[in-house]
């Protein structure tokens, strides 16, 4: 694709960091933006393709973000160039809920094939992933008769008041921004390295079912909602049979599945939706971040009955399903499927998982390496006691700002990072990448 031609697929440092032109532009986002608005990154982007993100001062970044799960088909990919260059000229926007138009239905019919099922299916677009979620809430609520919505430690769903509510971690997510909305409650999450060796997947839904039963009761259940692999929570992925379980709980009692794959989904993790590793279909599915290539889109997908089940009327909003938006997401989805990025996702497991077990061997500070696709974390402790050491993350994490790479750390105790690249990234890059982070362990240490 054209993109690559013309932006260096190197990493380059031309300035000390931050460069003249981003320390100006710091000042000036100090003076004018929230500090409620904090930065990972102490540049400002000029250009970003491939697996690079160049700043104004004309250093390459390799891009190990994807800002945060969102490019998956690079951030510029050509495809996604054109189609919304194309539709900018012929309108912006109508509203779909005023004078609807075919992108959005052409999403509606892709995500139907593409989202786990063969069943009837129904959508509604949104702009973000929260407003995603709290939609696939008010679905499940109008389809049920009932209330009660049931998350899991570690999850993530949103910085809205519903999905604060639904979030697990305080800091930063929820500090001070109290009340948040009833009817949330919280039931442990498998999370296989931090868990007994003898709670396999089966127990530890067996464990969640059975708080819910007695804290909740599934007659006044609506909805479990799950991350199949959590995101911010520190890319936990579950035992096997977890999932599975569970979605089997809420078909027994009337109770709808909602997979929050905002960050799991879209070809992330070398299958559409993460689900499918488990071979779980859910009833619903939300979808964003990687759906549209950068433009703001989010969608719930699932059985029709459920989808159906609103008034006429009920779920809607000014720029749900934007045109531009809609023509963004119809090209990545062209990409993947053109470019076999599936397959790539799983080469990129296959490599930085390999590395970083080679690192993991002989450090013992790296407790665990999991993940799949391009959705990869280590997960850092101290080796005396196995606890969490969010200091280490956090150590190895500036080390690699300061050389040119952007990772991004996560995790309840903020002792992980995360390896989340665009699938258009080289293995040039990632090589180079996971080379600096060894430097970065050597440093720490
Ligand atoms: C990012 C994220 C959200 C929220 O999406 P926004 O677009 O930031 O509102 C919800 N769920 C998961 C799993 C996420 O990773």
């Amino acid at each position: 694709m054209t993109e690559l031609s013309t932006l260096e697929q190197s990493r380059l440092l031309r300035t000390p960091l931050p460069g003249p032109r981003s320390q100006e532009l710091m000042a000036r986002k100090v003076a004018a933006v929230s500090q409620g608005v904090a930065t990972t990154m102490p540049v400002f982007a000029a250009r970003a393709a491939g697996g690079i993100v160049e700043d104004i001062d004309g250093n390459r970044f390799i891009d190990l973000g994807s800002g945060i799960a969102v490019t998956t088909v690079g951030s510029s990919a050509a495809r996604v160039v054109d189609a919304v260059a194309d539709q900018v000229a012929a309108f912006t926007h109508t509203c779909f809920m005023v004078t609807p138009y075919e992108g959005y239905v052409a999403v509606a019919e892709q995500l139907a094939r593409l989202t786990p099922g063969d069943h009837e299916k129904r959508t509604a677009l949104f702009n973000s992933g929260s407003e995603a979620v709290e939609n696939a809430v008010k679905i499940a609520r109008s389809f049920t008769g009932k209330d009660a919505v049931v998350v899991f430690d570690h999850a993530y769903h949103g910085r809205t008041n519903l999905t604060m509510a639904m979030t697990a971690k305080n800091m930063p997510y929820k500090h001070g921004f109290g009340p948040f909305a009833g009817e949330v409650y919280r039931a442990p999450m498998s999370y296989p390295f931090r868990d007994a060796p003898e709670i396999d997947g089966k127990l530890a839904a067996a464990r969640a079912t059975a708080q819910i039963e007695t804290q909740v009761g599934a007659e006044n259940l609506a909805a479990v909602v799950i991350e199949p692999i959590q995101g911010e929570g520190g890319f936990i992925v579950p035992a096997p049979g977890f999932l599975a379980a569970l979605a089997e709980w809420c078909r027994a009692n009337d109770v709808i599945f909602v997979a929050d794959e905002v960050q799991s989904g879209f070809g992330r993790t070398g299958t559409w939706f993460a689900v499918e590793h488990d071979g779980v279909v859910p009833d619903l599915v939300v979808s964003a971040k990687g759906i549209a290539g950068g433009l703001p889109l989010a969608a719930v997908t699932g059985r029709a009955d459920v989808m159906d089940a609103v008034h006429p009327g009920g779920l809607g909003g000014t720029y749900g399903g934007n045109p531009l938006a809609c023509a963004a997401a119809l090209a990545v989805i062209e990409t993947i499927e053109a470019e076999d990025m599936l397959a790539r996702a799983r080469q990129i497991e296959e490599r930085l998982l390999g590395r970083l077990r080679e690192l993991q061997a002989n450090d013992p500070r790296i407790g665990d390496v999991r993940g799949r696709g391009a959705m990869i974390a280590a997960e850092f402790v101290d080796p005396a006691t196995g606890n969490p050491d969010g200091a280490v993350a956090k150590a190895v994490a500036a080390y690699a700002h300061s050389q040119g790479v952007i990772t991004l750390t996560c995790g309840t105790w903020g002792n992980v990072i995360r390896f989340l690249p665009p699938l258009s990234i080289s293995d040039e890059l990632l090589d180079d990448a996971l080379d600096v982070l060894t430097a970065g362990l050597e440093q720490v240490s």
